[in-house]
């Protein structure tokens, strides 16, 4: 028993062991990722429910090592969180999404808001606003077009400086959803001090709504406080026509998943959501 023992422990290790190793390949990798312009952003369609319209398009990072292939932001997000590169690369999407707007109303495009996600660190930063602004203005892009996504835990974690943050976004004319909402614990008397525009409703309530009564009622409670509190909401992560229906039942405003359109590379985007009438 103390021999098998003792090999659980190492095999445990040998596991931490790789794990560690993966987590240091990945910090080295990211060193180089933004000289060695690796990194790209894809971007996905979130349309009305009411009019089917696109409203606007979630900017998702992707990450092509040379060195270590695809690597996805679930896996390496969290380790740029850790490492403090985060705030670097979190500018580096800042920048290249509002060039992207740009781009695409030199196009001639009809202007399309773009949201892109932040991360603590960088929502830390007591200069995050004014880089946004002075972004936007380099660009000449309307702070109209850019929408913040921050998770119910940024924003819930100290909410008396998320408030003055948030406020400070609001001042220049930056709107902010709460992503995943439903996941964290929202205290609902800071959550009515928040000028956010919109609650982006948690994918794991959406998947298992369809099966799920407790999740239904979850998705349904969500849609109506949110409502209560003047704010839009958007379910994320609808895959199936059933789920579809059942949003548009419950009063949701907005849609974002692959039933109705991946994350794709800008090219991609173009051809299949902007219509060739417009451009
Ligand atoms: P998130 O912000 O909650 O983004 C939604 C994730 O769900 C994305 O995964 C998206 O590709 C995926 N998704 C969209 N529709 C569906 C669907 O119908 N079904 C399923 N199963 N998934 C769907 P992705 O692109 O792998 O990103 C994962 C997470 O990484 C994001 O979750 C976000 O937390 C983080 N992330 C991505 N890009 C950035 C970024 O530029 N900055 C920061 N700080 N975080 C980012
Ligand atoms: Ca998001
Ligand atoms: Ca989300
Ligand atoms: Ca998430």
């Amino acid at each position: 028993a103390k021999q098998s023992g003792r090999n659980r422990f190492a095999m445990f290790t040998q596991e931490m062991q790789a794990h560690s190793t993966r987590v240091l390949l990945i910090e080295n990798a990211l060193h180089s990722a933004l000289e060695n312009n690796e990194l790209s952003l894809h971007y996905q369609p979130q349309f009305s429910l009411s009019d089917k319209k696109l409203v606007a398009s979630e900017a998702l990072i992707r990450w092509n090592s040379h060195s270590l292939g695809r690597v996805s932001p679930g896996e390496f997000i969290p380790i740029a969180e850790d490492s403090g590169q985060i705030v670097a690369i979190g500018e580096w999407v800042i920048t290249e999404s509002i060039r992207q707007i740009r781009e695409w109303i030199d196009l001639g495009y009809p202007p399309l808001k773009v949201a892109i996600n932040l991360s603590y660190a960088q929502f830390q930063e007591p200069d995050l606003a004014n880089f946004i602004a002075q972004t936007l203005e380099a660009c000449r892009v309307p702070s109209s077009l850019l929408e913040l996504e921050l998770t119910e835990r940024i924003a819930m974690d100290d909410p008396e400086s998320a408030i003055e943050v948030i406020n400070a976004f609001h001042d220049i004319g930056l709107e902010t959803s709460i992503d995943d909402f439903g996941t964290g614990y929202s205290s609902l008397s800071y959550l009515q001090k928040l000028p956010v525009y919109k609650l982006k409703v948690d994918q794991s309530f959406v998947r298992n709504m369809i099966n799920d009564e407790n999740n239904l009622s979850i998705v349904s409670a969500i849609i109506a406080l949110a409502k209560k509190l003047g704010m839009r909401t958007i379910a994320e992560g609808v895959e199936t026509q059933e789920q579809l229906d059942k949003i548009t039942s419950l009063g949701c405003d907005e849609v974002q998943g692959y039933l109705l359109g991946h994350p794709v590379p800008p090219d991609e985007f173009e051809q299949h959501h902007f219509s060739n009438e417009s451009h």
